[in-house]
């Protein structure tokens, strides 16, 4: 099982003297900049020049710079960048001012382990990922309890990378909740395969057929979108909260018997290899290596794949669906 530190783990004193670069201003940026501030740190944030999230920066009271004026500045230096500019932003603004001793921080693996950021030998390079989104991260802070984050040294030059990261996860508030120790490795891999071929890909696809063969079979597409779409939230938010009993605790006998016997012909030995082939795509490299190139080309297959996604019949009907439900946000 895994190894959880909490707050008597962590010691905020190791950050105190050092200045904290926190790069990025988006869902995790302004979180984790906020919260470390508001932990009694010295916190900047580097931002593009005619960034959009600069004067929400300022107006929660942080110092804003460039990225390199931040990189420059800082001792420990967050990328909360999105994944896919970390390497070109790292490679022109943060690198050249990477004086031996720093800190290097990331709250996800990607750019470190498929090796898309080679950091010099002489600095730190740690992980602190909160298993949630940044609105989350900034709200259990203000009411004193935290949400749970994971932590992973990649690099130790110091010596104190660890207890560096742990503190860094205290100032977020994540010691309140819980942190667990992983690897850049676990992190990237396990993250990968969770949006791939459960959370994002698995379930889209699986909404997707449920849907088209009811509309295949005949039956009205606003039904289908009803029965294969609209219904999962219910089903998730029982599982999130209680697990997945207490989802079958819930929902009706006649519906718990036809999800235990009929649910694993649907995941059968053949969908578990093609789950086992994505997998090995994510460990070997391959993955990355499609989604950096495709990325360098100007994303064309994705931008295709994209549209072709959005005008897919269940997206019309859901539009016109939602027109009916008052309490959706538009
Ligand atoms: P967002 O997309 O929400 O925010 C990105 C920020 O970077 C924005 O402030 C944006 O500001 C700025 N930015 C974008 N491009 C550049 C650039 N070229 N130069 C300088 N600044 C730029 O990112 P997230 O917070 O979602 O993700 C940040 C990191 O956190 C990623 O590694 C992600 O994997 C990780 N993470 C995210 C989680 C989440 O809940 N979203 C959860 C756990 C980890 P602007 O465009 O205004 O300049
Ligand atoms: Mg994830
Ligand atoms: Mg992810």
């Amino acid at each position: 099982m895994a190894v959880v530190y909490y707050e008597h783990d962590a010691d905020l004193s190791v950050l105190k003297g050092k200045k904290i670069a926190v790069m990025g201003y988006g869902s995790q940026g302004h979180a984790q900049a906020q919260n470390l501030k508001d932990s009694g740190l010295d916190v900047i944030v580097g931002l593009r020049p005619n960034s959009q999230s600069r004067r929400a920066a300022e107006e929660a009271g942080l110092q804003v710079t460039t990225v390199a004026e931040a990189a420059a500045a800082a001792d420990i230096i967050q990328i909360l960048l999105p994944d896919e500019t970390q390497a070109r932003v790292y490679r022109e603004e943060i690198a050249p001012h990477l004086k031996a001793g720093k800190v290097l921080m990331f709250s996800h693996g990607f750019n470190i382990h498929f090796n898309q950021i080679v950091p010099p030998p002489d600095v730190d390079v740690v992980m602190v990922a909160p298993k949630g989104p940044g609105h989350l991260v900034r709200r259990m802070y203000v009411e004193g309890q935290g949400v749970p984050a994971l932590l992973a040294v990649y690099q130790d030059a110091s010596g104190r990378a660890k207890e560096i990261g742990l503190a860094y996860a205290k100032g977020i508030g994540a010691t309140r909740a819980g942190v667990i120790e992983t690897t850049f490795k676990e992190e990237t891999e396990t993250d990968l395969f969770g949006e791939q071929a459960v959370l994002c890909g698995g379930a889209t696809a699986l909404v997707k057929a449920g849907f088209e063969i009811l509309v295949e079979a005949g039956y009205q597409p606003e039904i289908a979108y009803f029965e294969c779409l609209n219904e999962l939230k219910l089903i998730v938010d029982l599982m999130y909260e209680g697990g997945i009993k207490y989802m079958r605790y819930s929902i009706s006998d006649t519906a718990e018997y036809g999800d235990v016997t009929r649910g694993p012909r649907i995941i059968d030995d053949h969908v578990r290899a093609n789950m086992k082939a994505i997998l090995k795509e994510i460990q070997d490299g391959v993955f990355a290596k499609e989604w950096i190139l495709e990325n360098q080309a100007g994303r064309p297959s994705f931008n295709a794949l994209r549209k072709k996604e959005r005008e897919h019949l269940i997206e019309q009907v859901g539009d016109s669906l939602r027109e009916m439900m008052p309490w959706l946000k538009k």
